[in-house]
């Protein structure tokens, strides 16, 4: 299991100056007034761990993640975040620390970091999978996301039941088999009729 220590971010949307939160063992809970940054915090994760679509950023382009500048401040030309995390399954003795890092430079796209070292944003993305989370699993629960599920229709929630139970896409997968079966009997009994 992976558990998540820290956050780091700097020039990440509304976080402009290096901010830190730590995720202590047990419960964590953000408060604070609309529109102070709760939700920034939640997508900071997510970019991190490789999300790749603007709009589940509520952005246009990935760049809108960089702090745009204010009255009082002028934009930033980066935006990085750094995730921490605490490897407790470690085949060593003792747990290890892991850091990921995501960094978007203005024109120049992202770069991805594992403990420093550069790494493609596949790993990344693979890394964050194997250990039941990732930008995209149902842990990470987005604003409006619930009363999405009470408001689906029954085939669409089924499809998120799916998810959330690992088995999405398995329908999807017999079907193609099915296809790929009927052929295959296809081309046998054309076989067949040659050979009659
Ligand atoms: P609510 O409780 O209303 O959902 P919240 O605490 O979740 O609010 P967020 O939605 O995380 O707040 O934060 C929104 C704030 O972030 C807004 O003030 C918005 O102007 C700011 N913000 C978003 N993107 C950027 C950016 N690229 N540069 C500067 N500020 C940004």
């Amino acid at each position: 299991m992976m558990d998540i220590r820290k956050l780091r971010l700097t020039g990440f949307k509304s976080f402009v100056d290096p901010t830190e939160l730590v995720v202590d063992a047990g419960l964590t809970g953000v408060v604070g007034p609309n529109g102070c940054g709760k939700s920034n915090l939640l997508e900071a994760l997510r970019w991190a761990m490789g999300e790749n679509r603007a709009k589940t950023m509520r952005g246009e382009g990935m760049e809108d993640v960089i702090f745009a500048g204010t009255d009082k401040r002028a934009a930033k030309s980066y935006a990085e975040v750094s995730v921490i995390l605490r490897n407790t399954t470690s085949l060593h003795d003792e747990d290890t620390d892991l850091q990921v890092s995501r960094r978007i430079q203005r024109g120049a796209g992202s770069v991805y970091r594992l403990n420093g070292r550069e790494t493609r944003a596949r790993d990344v993305q693979h890394l964050f999978v194997q250990s039941g989370s990732g930008a995209h699993s149902s842990s990470l629960v987005r604003q409006g996301q619930i009363a999405q599920i009470i408001q689906a229709k029954p085939m669409d929630r089924r499809i998120i039941i799916e998810e959330a139970a690992g088995i999405g896409g398995l329908q999807s997968r017999r079907r193609e088999a099915e296809l790929k079966l009927k052929q295959s009997q296809d081309n046998l009994s054309e076989i067949q009729d040659l050979e009659d």
